[in-house]
């Protein structure tokens, strides 16, 4: 048998499968999605086996053989393999790259695999030779490697057995995790009745007999430490019965459970109101037919939209099918997972990135071993080894979260959609603000649907009816001109003096994406922005220059504003710890938590700050992007937005879409109890389009002058992008390299015939933009310069830029220029 492995050596040149034999001793258990170590260029690498064959197109006698087998069931499916394939494809990285992305890192060391047998499930039929059987039993837990090289023609009976829960296994990763182990004292019990052990104990030693008396009524089991605890014996007394052999004590490898030892209120599925019944019908119709279908939940918050989750995933696992809930790292806190367990239980998994290796290896291992249904998790649970998907939730789909920064650049949108293909999943998109991706695909959907069944679902309506905050617009360019310099308007300046008197508490959001240096006039609100792009230039305090990061425009920055001749025009960025500062000079004793980044890195320091909060031990939350999602505290009176232009103002096209997302985010901050909310938004722009519409909580509004100004510049949802960014220690060799590169892709794009602009009628385009230097011009040590691909119509893009890649990459020797590819971006700076 030969075995194709792609072995991990993340390049390009390697990234194909290659050819090795299957030694006699492991045929019967590699498998499609196994992980083996094989010998590769004089070293042994990890790979993953794709494909089986009888046959090798490579010389037999040349061929090497596997030399070690690393688990002894495989850790991925042939659908997931397929999958990697799909993702190396479709985002230009490595297969290998996209396979390990699969895997918990756990299993990205090297993995000893330990089995041991259970006792309580061997049965006459357990169909293992009786050696092999004595073996494990003696030596337990035993090394697997060992066992296949004692018992090389075992292999098939020992896979059999771990099947039927005979034989169990263990693993232990070098490194990488430690497996928590906790010592065990079984009893003798099955070999031996109580009255023939105590016999062999002198009646002198009371505190033995108490012991094994224990033991006996007991009769299981018990942690050394649990034992002595309850019976106050010490650890003498049970070494002396082990001695007898009336004892055993032994290791037991424990699974770390983060939630193990808390309890969740169990929660019963409420009455539907009439929205979301006919969202929950639709929904579940789509799982009950195995129709991949996309669906686009469209509910404010508080509409009760998981509660429809809950409800379609009950659907689906009375299938006897799985689910997979995404939803973004920062939004998985303890109540969110709370909601899940309460209604399912122990047959929930949960994956974030706050697990350690160990913990998060066990979680994964529960949805491997088919002991859970859901798995709940950010971006990477897309990956969850399930076998029979039935429903893919994907909540706050429009969150930049979903898509990985680096490589493999997937989004999990999109996986989601392929993997849902696969396995004849239906896939559910919620959000309040939705991306214009995901609303342009629903819309198109349901155009060209059957017309039954619409791929977009309403929940307009808040459930009891409860009134959105009324949003309070402050134009900041008045209070400068009334000789207010604070960052806080008169208005937030009342409004929190208000909360402070009434014992009630703030919620006060700094947009720190804007921390970057663009060019405003405070008089008049002006940006610079590019002519060609709409998008807001960046300041180069170096050169002194406005630059545009799509086209390379760049202009001479002023010293007075071009629009109002105001010498108030200056570069912009407020910190947290300025507001900080602000607040306690303005409100002396005021108690402030600050949630950013510096604040957060320690583990678990998330969830103390919300906790604290939500003891009310402050009065004011103040914080990034961090304090708008997913928070539910019933005093909080009161959101202020401290500068929404900061994010208007990002050279990103997206900027419009992510503020209207941010002040509609958190404006259902407040008010979500009994206490009636407010919300002041501080701004320079009062007129802006997205700040408008969020005062109104009018997406619809928002998404028609959105869609006209992408129409017009050609961005998504009009055309796709994938930006290519070069980098090289010399800038004139990375100049003229990307000159190079840029001019063979616009000639392989010309022989195509698909190099045309985006503004003309033509169906199928593509335009190639740049290269400029990058918005981080250079970055540790390297100069950055990219391109932007912009195209539409059935352009096969990726392919074009691969090839043109191949046979640029080719002829480079040593110090070579590297490409990074990016396709779909999400951040373009
Ligand atoms: P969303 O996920 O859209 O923000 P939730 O599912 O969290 O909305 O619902 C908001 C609140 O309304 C929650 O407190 C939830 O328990 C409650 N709720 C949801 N559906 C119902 C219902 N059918 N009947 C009564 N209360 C509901
Ligand atoms: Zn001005
Ligand atoms: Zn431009």
């Amino acid at each position: 048998m030969i075995a194709r492995v792609i072995v991990d050596v993340p390049t390009k040149q390697t990234d194909r499968p290659f050819d090795y034999k299957v030694p006699e001793a492991m045929s019967g258990w590699i498998e499609v999605g196994s992980r083996v170590g094989v010998p590769f260029g004089g070293r042994t690498l990890q790979g993953f086996v794709v494909e089986l064959a009888e046959q090798s197109e490579v010389d037999l006698s040349r061929l090497k053989a596997i030399a070690e087998l690393l688990d002894p069931s495989a850790p991925l499916s042939p659908d997931l393999i397929e999958l990697a394939l799909w993702i190396s494809d479709k985002y230009c990285c490595t297969w290998t790259a996209a396979l390990q992305a699969m895997i918990p890192s756990a299993l990205k060391g090297k993995a000893e695999r330990y089995i041991s047998l259970q006792e309580s499930n061997l049965h006459a039929e357990a169909g293992l030779p009786q050696p092999v059987l004595e073996h494990i039993r003696k030596y337990a837990p035993v090394k697997l490697d060992t066992l296949q090289q004692r018992f090389p023609d075992s292999s098939a009976a020992i896979k059999a057995g771990l099947r039927s829960g005979v034989l169990s296994e263990t693993v232990a990763v070098k490194d990488r995790l430690a497996i928590r182990t906790v010592l065990t004292v079984f009893p003798a019990a099955d070999s031996i009745t109580e009255e023939e052990a105590l016999a062999q104990i002198p009646a002198r030693a009371a505190k033995q007999r108490e012991l094994l008396s224990y033991l006996f009524t007991r009769n299981e089991p018990i942690p050394l430490q649990a034992l002595l605890a309850e019976t106050g014996s010490s650890a003498a007394s049970v070494r002396a019965l082990e001695d007898k052999g009336l004892v055993e004590v032994r290791e037991v490898q424990q699974n770390r459970d983060p939630y193990a030892g808390r309890t969740f209120a169990p929660s019963q599925p409420l009455e539907l109101t009439e929205g979301q019944q006919a969202v929950f019908e639709s929904i579940t119709a789509a799982v009950l037919a195995g129709d991949p279908k996309v669906f686009l939940l469209q509910g404010v918050t508080g509409s009760g939209k998981t509660e429809v989750y809950l409800q379609s995933i009950d659907c689906c696992i009375a299938q006897d099918r799985q689910a997979i809930v995404l939803v973004p790292e920062i939004s998985l806190t303890p109540q969110m997972v709370e909601r899940f367990k309460g209604r399912f239980g122990d047959a929930v998994a949960v994956l974030h990135s706050r697990l350690s290796n160990g913990e998060r290896y066990d979680e994964w291992r529960k949805i491997k071993e088919k002991r859970v249904k859901v798995a709940i998790g950010a971006r990477s649970a897309i990956f969850a080894p399930f076998e029979r998907i039935g429903l893919i939730i994907i909540d706050e789909e429009h969150e930049s979260s979903y898509k990985q920064e680096e490589s493999p650049k997937y989004h999990a949108r999109d996986v989601a959609v392929k993997r849902a293909k696969q396995h004849g999943a239906t896939v559910v998109l919620g959000s309040a603000t939705p991306s214009l991706e995901s609303y342009a695909a629903a819309r198109r959907a349901s155009l060209q649907g059957d017309g039954q069944s619409d791929a977009l679902l309403p929940l307009p309506e808040r459930v009891g009816g409860r009134p959105l905050p009324p949003v309070e617009i402050v134009d900041m360019r008045e209070e400068l001109k009334a000789g207010n310099r604070s960052m806080f308007s008169r208005r937030l300046h009342q409004a929190l003096g208000e909360r402070l008197e009434r014992g009630e508490q703030s919620v006060l959001l700094l947009n720190r994406r804007g921390y970057s240096t663009f060019v405003m006039c405070r008089s008049c609100g002006y940006t610079a922005g590019c002519p060609h792009c709409d998008i807001s230039l960046t300041y180069h305090q170096k050169s002194r220059m406005l630059r545009c990061h799509y086209c390379g425009y760049a202009e001479h920055s002023t010293l007075v504003c071009p629009e109002c001749q105001s010498e108030h025009i200056r570069f912009f960025g407020t910190g947290t710890q300025r507001v900080e500062e602000e607040l306690a000079k303005l409100f002396p004793g005021i108690r402030v938590i600050r949630m950013d980044v510096d604040t957060t890195t320690e583990k678990g320091s998330h969830e103390k700050w919300l906790t604290m909060f939500g003891e009310r031990k402050a009065d004011v939350l103040l914080g990034t992007q961090m304090v708008a999602k997913g928070l539910d505290f019933p005093f909080v009176t009161l959101v202020g937005v401290i500068a929404a232009d900061s994010s208007l103002n990002l050279p990103d096209f997206r900027a419009a879409e992510k503020t209207f997302q941010l002040l509609t985010q958190v404006a259902g901050r407040a008010g979500r109890h009994h206490l009636p909310g407010e919300v002041v938004v501080q701004t320079y722009t009062p007129d802006h389009y997205s700040v408008r519409t969020a005062q109104r909580h009018d997406y619809d509004a928002f998404l028609e002058e959105e869609l006209r100004h992408r129409r017009m510049m050609s961005y998504p949802p009009f055309c796709r992008l994938i930006l290519v960014t070069m980098t090289h220690e010399q800038l004139p060799l990375l100049v003229e390299q990307g000159e190079r590169f840029a001019a063979a892709l616009r000639e392989r794009a010309a022989r195509a015939g698909v190099l045309a602009p985006l503004a003309t009628a033509q169906e199928r385009a593509m335009d190639i933009l740049g290269p400029v230097a990058s918005p981080i011009p250079r970055l540790k040590d390297r100069y950055r310069f990219q391109c932007m691909i912009k195209y539409r119509g059935n352009v096969d893009a990726t392919e074009l830029l691969r090839s043109v890649l191949a046979s640029f990459t080719e002829g480079q020797q040593q110090g070579k220029v590297l490409f990074s590819v990016d396709v779909d971006p999400q951040v373009i700076m």
